[in-house]
C-alpha cells in the first residue's frame, strides 16, 4: 500500500510540474512575456499575449535638402519632399547658382557689349565690364599748337590789302568760361556754355602799313567730317554735332560781344567772343585760328578743321 501511495504521488508530482511547464512556456501566467524590441510606432510587444511594455520610440528624421527628403533615419518613413533648389539668376559671369547649396545651373549670361564711344571703352549693358580704351579721337597728335588762356602767343595771317602777304601778330585767348547761359547765350536743358574770348593784336609796321585779316573756324577733337552750318537762324545760332557716348548731338555757336575792332594806338586790336553750346562735359570743341588766305576763296564761313590744321594753326580745345 505504501508503495502505491508513493507512484500515485509521483505521478501527481509529475503531472505538476508538467502544468507548470506548460503554464511557462505556452503562457504568460507568470508574467513571463516574450516582448519584442520596440519600434518607431509599436511599444515593446509581448508575443504570446500581446501585451506591451513602454512606449514606440518614434521616429528620428532626417534634415531635408534640395535633393534629399526627409525620412526617418530608423525606418525609413518618408516625412518632408526634398526642398527644391533656389537658383539667383545667373550674372554675366556666373550661372544660375542655389542660394542653399551652391549647386550651378544652365551657363553664364556672356556679356553684352556695347561698341566704344570717343568717351567709353566698349562696356557690358547689363554688369559695367568694360573692355579696350574708348575710340582713338581723330585730330589726336594733329593740334600742335594748343593755346592755353591768358598766353598770347604769335599769329601769321594774310594782310587786308594783299592776302599774299603775310602779317604776323599774337592771338591770345584772354579768357574762358564754362556756364549755363546767360543773356547772350541762353541755357539748355542738359548743356553748358563754353565761351571763349580770342583777343587778336597787330602792332608791327606790315599791320600798319597792310592791315590784317584774321580767321578761325570750329572743329572736333573726336571726329573730322563735321563742320559748323555756314548760315546761322534768326537768333544767330549755328548748329554743328558733337559725338557724345556713341549718338551724335546738336549742338550750337553764337557770336558774342565784340569788345574791340579797331586801330587802337598803333595797334590794330580785335578782341571778341563766342561761345559753343554743347551736352554737360564735352570737351571736344576746337577753336581753330588759321591764316586767313585758306579761308578767303572758300565758299563757305567756317571750313572743316582738316583743311585748315596745318603746323601753323592754333587751336584752342574748348573743355
Ligand atoms: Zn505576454
Ligand atoms: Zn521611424
Ligand atoms: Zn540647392
Ligand atoms: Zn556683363
Amino acid at each position: 500500500m505504501k508503495r502505491i501511495l508513493l507512484w500515485v504521488g509521483v505521478a501527481v508530482g509529475t503531472a505538476a510540474i508538467g502544468a507548470v511547464l506548460i503554464l511557462i512556456y505556452t503562457t504568460c501566467f507568470f508574467k513571463n512575456h516574450e516582448f519584442s524590441a520596440a519600434t518607431c510606432t509599436e511599444p515593446e510587444i509581448c508575443s504570446r499575449c500581446g501585451e506591451t511594455r513602454g512606449e514606440p520610440l518614434g521616429h528620428v528624421y532626417s534634415t531635408e535638402t534640395c535633393t534629399e527628403p526627409s525620412v526617418c533615419v530608423r525606418c525609413g518613413e518618408l516625412h518632408k519632399e526634398p526642398l527644391g533648389h533656389v537658383y539667383l539668376p545667373a550674372t554675366c559671369t556666373e550661372p544660375e547658382i542655389c542660394a542653399r547649396c551652391g549647386e550651378p545651373h544652365g551657363e553664364p549670361l556672356g556679356h553684352t557689349m556695347k561698341d566704344a564711344t570717343y568717351q567709353t571703352p566698349a562696356t557690358c549693358t547689363r554688369c559695367g565690364f568694360t573692355e579696350g580704351e574708348p575710340l582713338p579721337p581723330a585730330l589726336a597728335g594733329k593740334t600742335p599748337n594748343e593755346m592755353e588762356v591768358g598766353v598770347p602767343v604769335p599769329y601769321t595771317t594774310a594782310s587786308y590789302e594783299d592776302s599774299d602777304l603775310d602779317v604776323t601778330g599774337t592771338a591770345e585767348i584772354a579768357d574762358y568760361r564754362v556756364i549755363e547761359g546767360d543773356g547772350i547765350f541762353p541755357a539748355r536743358e542738359g548743356y553748358e556754355w563754353h565761351i571763349v574770348k580770342i583777343r587778336l593784336v597787330f602792332s608791327g609796321d606790315d599791320a600798319k602799313k597792310n592791315g590784317a585779316q584774321a580767321a578761325w573756324t570750329y572743329g572736333d577733337y573726336y571726329i573730322v567730317d563735321d563742320a559748323m552750318s555756314a548760315r546761322e537762324d534768326e537768333e544767330g545760332f549755328r548748329t554743328f554735332a558733337a559725338d557724345w557716348y556713341g549718338t551724335r548731338v546738336k549742338c550750337w555757336q553764337k557770336a558774342g560781344e565784340t569788345f574791340e575792332n579797331d586801330w587802337y594806338d598803333r595797334e590794330l586790336r580785335f578782341t571778341w567772343e563766342e561761345g559753343v553750346l554743347v551736352p554737360k562735359g564735352y570737351d571736344g570743341v576746337l577753336l581753330i585760328l588759321c591764316n586767313y588766305r585758306l579761308v578767303k576763296d572758300a565758299t563757305r564761313l567756317y571750313l572743316p578743321a582738316s583743311d585748315v590744321l596745318d603746323e601753323h594753326a592754333l587751336v584752342f580745345r574748348m573743355k
